[in-house]
């Protein structure tokens, strides 16, 4: 039985710059007329009330999207995440917050797959509802570690791959790292999207490097690397590394425009979503 469920976290400051990257890569990915293969291996509930009880609970993305839901003047990558945002609010108040498939759903065309995987019942019920009737598109309640084997190389050849496993078992900072080798394995030009927390934990902190190590030898178009950090650890004394300092993503294989893309838009960031002066941002990336 799964404890965790997105829906308390929903558009914080981690489901900000993950889906400002998910936004730029599937823009990136509809550009050429031939359709690609989305796989999102740990897809939630597809979309989320921020009303709600549980996102409520302890308003995460009140230091989140919110922070950006009435700005004006952002870069044109944050504009472009935020106009999604707003899509789902038609209200033009902030009541929903739209998931990973729910972003996917809006940027998709009917021709491109999606296949989404997520192993909670209620929030896979939820999802298989919220995407019913999209073309091309399956929803499994496996175990979405599986998809590399099952889903690669797509028969679209061109594919992007989502993995954002919620850490709550240390196994998954392995299983993200295998799954990475896996995928590059078997189709080497796959985006492979990676989202993992910022903790004082030895898994969390070595997981970029030893991701860049993998994808050194095996990305056909490099990788690229950033990290947001909007907490002070000092903030966080539960000793246990449990409160998330900031969140990164690592994306082999990365579009080629999407290095100046962050670096647009991460400087604002920082001043929105960060919670003390030292809030940081870290970008690299390695060429093929
Ligand atoms: N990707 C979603 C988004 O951006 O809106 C959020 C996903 S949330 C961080 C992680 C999800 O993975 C949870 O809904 C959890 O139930 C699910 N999950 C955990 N382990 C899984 C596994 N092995 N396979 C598929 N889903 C899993």
């Amino acid at each position: 039985m799964l404890a965790y469920r997105h829906a308390f976290h929903a558009g914080n400051h981690a489901d900000v710059l993950k889906h400002l990257v998910l936004t730029r890569v599937l823009r990136y990915m509809g550009e050429k007329d031939k359709p690609y293969t989305l796989i999102d291996t740990h897809a939630g509930a597809g979309g989320y009330s921020v009303e709600g009880r549980y996102a409520q609970k302890n308003a995460e993305y009140g230091t989140g999207v919110s922070r950006l839901f009435d700005a004006k003047g952002l870069p044109e990558p944050l504009a472009d995440y935020m106009s999604l945002v707003r899509a789902f609010n038609p209200d033009g108040q902030l009541r929903q917050y739209p998931g990973s498939p729910a972003i996917a759903n809006m940027l998709m065309r009917e021709t491109d797959r999606l296949r989404a995987y997520e192993l909670h019942s209620t929030d896979h019920r939820i999802l298989v509802s919220y995407l019913e009737g999209r073309a091309n598109t399956q929803v499994s309640d496996r175990d979405g570690f599986t998809a590399i084997k099952a889903e690669l190389p797509s028969p679209t050849r061109r594919a992007a791959l989502l993995m954002d496993p919620s850490y709550e078992i240390k196994t998954d900072y392995a299983k993200v790292l295998a799954a990475l080798r896996e995928a590059l394995e078997r189709a080497a030009d796959t985006v492979v999207m990676i989202w993992y927390p910022q903790l004082q934990l030895l898994e969390s902190s070595q997981l970029a490097q030893r991701l860049k190590g993998s994808a050194d030898a095996t990305a056909k178009k490099g990788w690229l690397h950033v990290r947001l950090t909007v907490a002070e650890p000092a903030d966080r004394p539960d000793g246990k590394g449990l409160g998330m300092l900031g969140s990164g993503m690592f994306i082999a294989n990365p579009p080629f425009t999407l290095h100046d893309e962050l670096a647009e838009c991460l400087p604002l960031l920082v001043e929105k979503l960060g919670q003390y002066d030292g809030a940081n941002f870290v970008l690299e990336q390695k060429a093929a």
